[in-house]
Parts: C-alpha cells; sequence; structure tokens
C-alpha cells in the first residue's frame, strides 16, 4: 500500500480512525501524514454522508463496496470533482472486521483534461474557421493582385510593342531622311564640283587671252598704258579666280574622296616640302624642325596638302620686312583618344570608331597673332581677316586643313597672341 500509485487509506475502530495512509493520499487530501494518523476519517477527509454511509456498511457487513460521488466544488476550483471510492473489509481473528481499506480516485482530472481537451479543441476548430476565412479573404486579394500585375503586365507588354513599332517606324523614316539627304549631299557636291570645274576652261581662256592681248599691244609698241593697267587687273582678277576654283576643287576633293590611310612618314614629308616650295626656304624664310618628327596614321596626299597650307599661312602671316620663323615639332599625346576614322568617304555619317594612341604635330610662327575671337573662325570658309592688298588668298586654306584632319580621326587649332605669332597644332593617330 505504501507504495501505491493511487490514493490509500486504512481506517479501524467505530470511530474509523485513520491507521495508515500512503503518499498519494496525503497529496489528494492535501494533508500530511501525521495531520491525518490517529484522527477521525470523517473529520480529517471530505468525504460526504454517503461514503460514511458505505464505510459504515463495509465495516458491519465485510464485503468490498464502491461509489462515485460529487465533491462540491471549491474555490478556486469551480469545476465538480468526482471521487471514486473503493472499500475492502480486513478480517480479524474472530473473523470481525478489524480494519477498511479505501481506496480513492479522483477523476476531475480526467474531466478538467476532457473538458479542457474539448475547449482547445472548440477553440482550434473556431480558430480554423477563422483562418480559413483569412485565407480566403487573403486569396480573393491575391487573386485581385493578380488580376491586376497581369493586367499591369499586358498593357506594358503593348506599350512596349507599340513603343517598338514607333522606334523602327523611326528608325526607317530616319534611315530614308538621311539617304536622301545622302543623296542630295552627293548631288550638290557633285553638281558644285563641275560648276567649279567648269568654271575653270572659261576662266583660263580669260587669262590666256588677255595675257596675249597684252603682249601683242607691247609687241606693236606705244600701248596705251591705260589698256595696259586694265589687262593686267583682267589677268590679276582672273588667276585670283583660278586659284579660288582651285581651292573649291581641293576642299570639294578633301570631303568627297576615298581616304586610303597608311603610315605617312611625316618628318621626311615635311622637308621635301621644304625643299620643293622656294618660299619656305632661306633666304625667304627659316623653317626649323625641332628633333625628328613622329610618323602618323594619315591619308597622305590629304596630310601633305595641310601641311603646305599651315607653312604657307606661317610664312605669309608675318609683319612687311620681318623674315618669317618657323619651328615644327611633335609630341605623343599622353592617353589614347577616341577618334573618328572616316575611312569610307561615301558613309560620312558611320564613321569608324577607335581608341588610339595620338600625335600632336605644332607649328609655331613669328607672325601677326590672331585675336581670341577670331581663333574658331579662321577654319571657316572664305573665314579671312585681312584685305587682299594685305595678305593674298582665298580663305579656303584652313577650311580645307580642318576637313581633311577630322576626315583622318584627328583634330585641328590654334593657340596665339595678336602680335606675339601663333602656334597651329593638329592631332592624328600615331604611325
Ligand atoms: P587664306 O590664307 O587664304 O587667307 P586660310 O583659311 O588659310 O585662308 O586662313 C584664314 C585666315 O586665318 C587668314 O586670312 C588669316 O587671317 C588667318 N591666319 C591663318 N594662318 C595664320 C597665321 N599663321 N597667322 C596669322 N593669321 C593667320
Amino acid at each position: 500500500m505504501a507504495y501505491s500509485p493511487l490514493p490509500m487509506a486504512m481506517v479501524e475502530g467505530t470511530d474509523y480512525l485513520v491507521h495508515e495512509v500512503n503518499a498519494a493520499f496525503c497529496q489528494l487530501i492535501g494533508k500530511s501524514r501525521d495531520d491525518l494518523i490517529g484522527k477521525p476519517f470523517a473529520e480529517r477527509v471530505p468525504a460526504t454522508a454517503g461514503t460514511l454511509a458505505l464505510l459504515e456498511r463495509v465495516y458491519r457487513t465485510g464485503k468490498p463496496e464502491s461509489h462515485t460521488e460529487l465533491q462540491p466544488p471549491a474555490p478556486p476550483l469551480l469545476i465538480p470533482l468526482y471521487w471514486s471510492y473503493v472499500m475492502w473489509a480486513v478480517p480479524a481473528a474472530d473473523n470481525r472486521t478489524a480494519e477498511v481499506v479505501i481506496q480513492v480516485t479522483e477523476t476531475v482530472r480526467f474531466d478538467n483534461q476532457a473538458t479542457a481537451m474539448n475547449e482547445a479543441l472548440m477553440l482550434s476548430a473556431v480558430r480554423q474557421h477563422e483562418l480559413a476565412d483569412a485565407a480566403d479573404a487573403s486569396n480573393a486579394q491575391l487573386q485581385v493582385e493578380i488580376t491586376k500585375h497581369i493586367r499591369t503586365a499586358r498593357e506594358l507588354q503593348e506599350a512596349r510593342t507599340i513603343l517598338q513599332l514607333q522606334a523602327g517606324e523611326l528608325e526607317r523614316v530616319v534611315q530614308e531622311r538621311t539617304a536622301e539627304l545622302r543623296e542630295s549631299i552627293v548631288d550638290l557636291e557633285a553638281f558644285s564640283y563641275s560648276v567649279a570645274h567648269d568654271l575653270r576652261a572659261p576662266v583660263r581662256s580669260i587669262r590666256g587671252f588677255t595675257t596675249f592681248a597684252l603682249e601683242l599691244c607691247t609687241e606693236k609698241g606705244d600701248p596705251d598704258p591705260e589698256v595696259i593697267v586694265f589687262l593686267n587687273k583682267v589677268i590679276r582678277a582672273a588667276a585670283r579666280m583660278d586659284q579660288l576654283i582651285q581651292d573649291v576643287l581641293t576642299l570639294s576633293a578633301i570631303s568627297r574622296e576615298r581616304l586610303a590611310f597608311s603610315a605617312v612618314d611625316v618628318d621626311a614629308l615635311v622637308r621635301l616640302l621644304i625643299e620643293e616650295r622656294p618660299e619656305l626656304a632661306a633666304p625667304q624664310a627659316e623653317i626649323k624642325i625641332e628633333g625628328s618628327l613622329h610618323a602618323m596614321q594619315a591619308h597622305e596626299a590629304s596630310l601633305t596638302q595641310c601641311l603646305t597650307n599651315l607653312l604657307g599661312n606661317a610664312v605669309k602671316f608675318v609683319p612687311a620686312g620681318l623674315v618669317p620663323r618657323v619651328r615644327i615639332w611633335t609630341e605623343e599625346l599622353p592617353f589614347p583618344v577616341t577618334t573618328a576614322l572616316d575611312l569610307d568617304s561615301g558613309s560620312p555619317f558611320t564613321p569608324n570608331r577607335a581608341k588610339v594612341p595620338m600625335v600632336r604635330m605644332w607649328f609655331e610662327d613669328n607672325g601677326i597673332g590672331i585675336a581670341p575671337e577670331s581663333q574658331e573662325r579662321i577654319f571657316e570658309i572664305f573665314h579671312r581677316l585681312h584685305t587682299q592688298a594685305e595678305y593674298e588668298g582665298t580663305g579656303i586654306g584652313l577650311a580645307i586643313v580642318r576637313k581633311a584632319i577630322e576626315r583622318m580621326g584627328g583634330r585641328v587649332g590654334v593657340v596665339s597672341e595678336p602680335g606675339k605669332g601663333s602656334r597651329f597644332w593638329l592631332e592624328l593617330p600615331k604611325a
């Protein structure tokens, strides 16, 4: 009995004094062993009259009995408690009951747990219901969002398609216009070229016949001085016109021609130019080449034209009576530059772009210099800062230089101050 997990007690005598209890019984009753032993059962245990009657019957008859009774709920527990009693009589030597063993089982915990479980089940059912409702609601919301998303995606796709169509259309129009533009530029260039070309023949005739007339006049003797002056004026005007036409043709050719690039030995080219042209050689001018000039990647004929024009200007625009002094040198630029090489003259709109090392070439003169506000404009066609009487020229030379250098993937510029000479420079890819 002492080790039984079920609450058990033994009572004896007519007063049912508690004779023995086990730990489970003490725990159930909520009293200590000392508080129970030797005390009347009815006094220490909250048993009902029914239980005491049962005990008395077992005592009297000696037969085991059992019953379950409801214990009135006591605070803080307001749940009804069910106690089940089983009683056995322990007979003495004379066969009369000496003691009664009482076993008590409390069913409250089971009921309690069952209720709690029921409650929990109910709660979880409610919760499940709520969750299902919430899931339904969020599903519906999700459905709305998905529909919205699908609609937006569709609209986006439609917009993209429209945009693509428009871009394609735009590209087509641009291509069409570009082709038209290219065609009219080619037509215009061909037209101006043929006009300029055709003009040369009559101008040459005028110049030739006027020279002839002048010769005849002087041969016949006693020519009218006024006639001589007029004839000379016609010859000079015709010569100037011829020069103009020639320059326009050169510019046109530089703009239209197919450019074949090669490594040009600039050092040799400059020295040859100086040798060939008397106005560039001593005593007319002093041209000094510093060090050996870098080779460049260029169209040789175009570069020759540029060098001729720049050197020609360097020795031309000096104050009267001063011997032109020109210094030429090259330097490699520290960083490669993205250039547009116009390899194919037929497609000036699609130049090839590349990052290449560049060389800058300098032409420093001791000339009259150029005011800052004119330094950009002198590269425009026909832009001159002087009269024909001061310095001869057509105003096309620098336009040719810029056009040619740009088509070869380079740049051109000037650094100058009036009265302090000029430094023209050009940049081209290094060979
Ligand atoms: P042109 O030499 O036939 O006049 P350019 O196009 O070569 O035409 O030059 C345009 C103008 O730029 C010149 O008329 C001149 O006023 C100015 N210029 C060009 N080179 C120099 C220079 N080295 N020094 C001073 N002025 C210059």
